[in-house]
């Protein structure tokens, strides 16, 4: 049941597929995410005006939307070196005071999946966001001891596919700002691709970049990801990249005119059948669909949301007449009660 899932994520749905030939490298390419660029700019110039580095950021927001790239544009106009990590990587404390001792004044360190460090480790990020102070305990029992290391000046910059996992004290270390990225409108998705085959050196008649940006999900990482995948359609079946072989690539990979992959429309499915539309909890769709909570929250639900095929209720997650019709299931008649 899960592989839809599994396939939609080793495929690049979410995954980073060779994204760095495709990222942009300077601002003016940076689609989007106004606000946010807004406020790193002030942010950005306030720190080079007081010739200090950058402070602490965090960016939150499903895969694929850009958290990485903006950290990549902050290194690069801050004139910084980058070091880069994730959460899952740093498995224990040792393993994190290596890496902060070994930043040279100035630089930026990059936590990807924030959210997947484990509370020790967390709290010995604490003071070296704070007050650039590492404390390390040596030995055990009753003769172990505290030592204190002084960091060299640095600026953490993190992503997160889960803020709600990010403890409060944590959160409110990042004295830079929280920043949520949004997901893009079709016009935006459109540029991305437009970019995006100018690199790849692909002909288009400016259709097939239309039809893309009508599925991606809103995220650009999905609609690089479609792009390629009709690229190479085209070029088996020896035609021109066009509206009508997207149409025809993104069908072969099960993705709808909504931009639903088959993993989204199980989720839908499972809702309407089973749990007659919800109420219904995510632990209980991720236990019908044999899958990982995680997965749905993080990757299928928020478009899901966004799209209006799912509301989310105190009582749980709720179909909508929306998703209804585009399953082409009967809309039961107590719909709205249900959404109160
Ligand atoms: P995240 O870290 O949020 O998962 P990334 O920053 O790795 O996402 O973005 C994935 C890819 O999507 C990038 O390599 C880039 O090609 C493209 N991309 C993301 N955001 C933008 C944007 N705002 N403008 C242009 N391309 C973008």
């Amino acid at each position: 049941m899960s592989s839809d899932f599994n396939e939609e994520k080793k495929e690049g749905f979410d995954a980073a597929l060779s994204d760095s030939e495709l990222r942009p490298s300077r601002w003016e390419d940076y689609i989007g995410q106004e606000s946010i660029k807004n406020n790193l700019d002030i942010l950005l110039r306030a720190a080079t005006e007081r010739g200090t580095h950058p402070e602490h950021i965090l960016f939150y927001g499903p895969p694929g939307l850009g958290k990485t790239t903006l950290a990549h544009l902050i290194a690069k106009t801050s004139g910084r070196q980058m070091k880069i990590t994730s959460g899952p990587a740093i498995e224990k404390v040792g393993d994190l005071a290596s890496i902060l001792t070994n930043l040279s004044p100035g630089d930026i360190l990059f936590i990807d999946e924030i959210h997947r460090l484990n509370k020790t480790i967390e709290e010995v990020l604490y003071p070296a966001m704070e007050s650039g102070m590492l404390d390390i305990i040596i030995g055990k029992g009753p003769s172990a001891r505290t030592i204190q290391l002084e960091l060299p000046p640095f600026t953490l910059l993190a992503a997160t596919t889960r803020v709600a996992m990010i403890s409060s004290p944590l959160r409110s270390r990042f004295s830079g700002g929280v920043y949520r990225l949004e997901f893009y409108s079709d016009e935006e998705i459109q540029k991305i691709v437009n970019r995006s085959a100018k690199i790849l050196g692909m002909k288009t008649d400016g259709s097939a970049e239309r039809e893309i940006s009508k599925r991606a999900r809103s995220t650009p990482r999905t609609a690089n990801y479609f792009l390629k995948r009709a690229r190479d359609y085209a070029q088996v079946h020896k035609k021109e990249l066009n509206e009508e072989v997207v149409i025809e690539a993104l069908k072969m990979l099960g993705i709808d005119n909504e931009g639903l992959s088959p993993s989204d429309r199980k989720i839908l499915e499972v809702m309407a059948e089973k749990f007659n539309g919800g109420p219904v909890g995510l632990g209980t769709i991720a236990a019908a669909l044999s899958e990982e909570e995680a997965t749905i929250e993080e990757f299928n639900e928020p478009y899901l949301i966004q799209k209006g095929f799912i509301e989310r209720t105190p009582r749980g997650r709720c179909l909508t007449q929306k998703a209804y019709e585009h399953l082409g299931i009967a809309v039961p008649k107590n719909l709205q009660d249900r959404l109160l």
